[in-house]
């Protein structure tokens, strides 16, 4: 349920609505819409049915919120939510791209990288520290040692740190690096780890499951916002079908969908989403048509000797090609909305 109070309403009695609620044994969400407070309430349905809410002082109306995830939902919070991270704003209009290489592998490697990516005019250098491996032989990444040298990337650049946490136990330590905590694919439903990084006080880039529907993932993304961490972006990285020629089906439709759905940011991966770099620029374009807030890629100094996901991973002049044409997409897209809103 949604609370909705009617303009102006004073702070102390916004204040009391919640009072009243919470003494109900509920949850509250203050979430500001356009010109006007909202309440979200959370918890048992037939305990919020007895409420007298609409009686009380400042409510204007009383929305149900029908979906059975809550927070997330775009009928609890009508406007899109914008991310700032450390003055990068995400979901607020301009395309945020997210570069580096799948693994962060030495310290040359992720410098150059980083170097390649803020040249290209990348706002966030991605690479993993923690890396979760189909196979037990495969690199499974510098753990500690990658978070320092993507700190010092961090310092060099300019560029903001997201990195994957792949367990409850390294929660607290990537935090303490990372910018963005990124949960992946194989995660996604890990519930203990979603309720540890939704307490780590980090946003958070939610990756969808390999199998999972959009429901299931906007169910995933609401044990976050539960832990009352609202900083969360969602990315579509491709799901499992029977398709072999690419390594997962990007489901660009999802894009949309979440976008009617929910008021959270969406970002896509088309490195992972299709496996191989040539598909990489125009599916990063269809992205962009589609409505994405942002961008995850893949880029390696060398592909050709990357420890890991090499055959997705862009070389630095392909790199620089592709940014040059999703910023000229993105731009082209905001003069067009500019030209039918005028
Ligand atoms: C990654 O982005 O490094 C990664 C492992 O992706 P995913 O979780 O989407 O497979
Ligand atoms: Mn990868």
């Amino acid at each position: 349920m949604v609370i909705v109070m009617k303009p102006g309403t004073e702070e102390d009695q916004v204040r009391r609505v919640m009072g009243r609620i919470e003494a109900a044994g509920l949850k509250t969400a203050l979430v500001q819409g356009q010109g006007r407070l909202l309440i979200g309430v959370i918890g048992d349905k037939q305990m919020i049915a007895t409420l007298p809410v609409e009686v009380l002082d400042g409510v204007e109306k009383v929305l149900p919120v029908t979906d059975s995830y809550k927070l997330a939902s775009r009928q609890f919070r009508p406007d899109p939510t914008v991310i700032d991270v450390g003055g990068v704003k995400i979901g607020g209009g301009q395309l945020v791209i997210m570069a580096g290489p799948c693994a962060v592998e030495s310290r040359e490697q992720l410098f150059e990288a980083a170097a390649i990516a803020r040249d290209g005019g990348a706002e966030f250098l991605r690479g993993g520290a923690y890396k979760p491996r189909t196979s037990p032989y495969s690199f499974q990444g510098l753990e500690r040692q990658g978070l320092e040298y993507l700190a010092e990337a961090r310092e060099l650049t300019g560029l903001k740190i997201i990195t994957e946490v792949t367990d409850v136990t390294s929660v607290d330590v990537v935090a303490e690096y990372a910018d963005i905590l990124q949960v992946g694919a194989r995660n996604m439903q890990n519930f203990q780890l979603l309720r540890a990084v939704g307490r780590a006080g980090r946003p958070v880039m939610l990756k969808r499951g390999i199998a999972a529907t959009i429901s299931e993932w906007l169910h995933a993304a609401e044990y976050i916002l539960n832990e009352g961490n609202y900083e969360v972006l969602l990315c579509e990285r491709g799901i499992r079908t029977f398709e072999e020629y690419t390594r997962n089906t990007l489901d660009l439709s999802a894009v949309s969908a979440l976008k009617q759905l929910s008021h959270l940011p969406v970002i896509v991966d088309p490195s992972h989403g299709t496996g191989r770099w040539r598909l990489v620029k125009p599916m990063a374009m269809a992205a962009v048509a589609a409505g994405a807030d942002g961008l995850m890629i893949e880029m390696h100094p060398n592909p050709a000797v990357a420890l890991s996901d090499g055959p997705q991973s862009l070389d630095p002049v392909n790199f620089r090609e592709v940014m040059k044409a999703v910023r000229g997409l993105a731009a082209y897209m905001r003069s067009a909305d500019d030209v039918v809103n005028a």
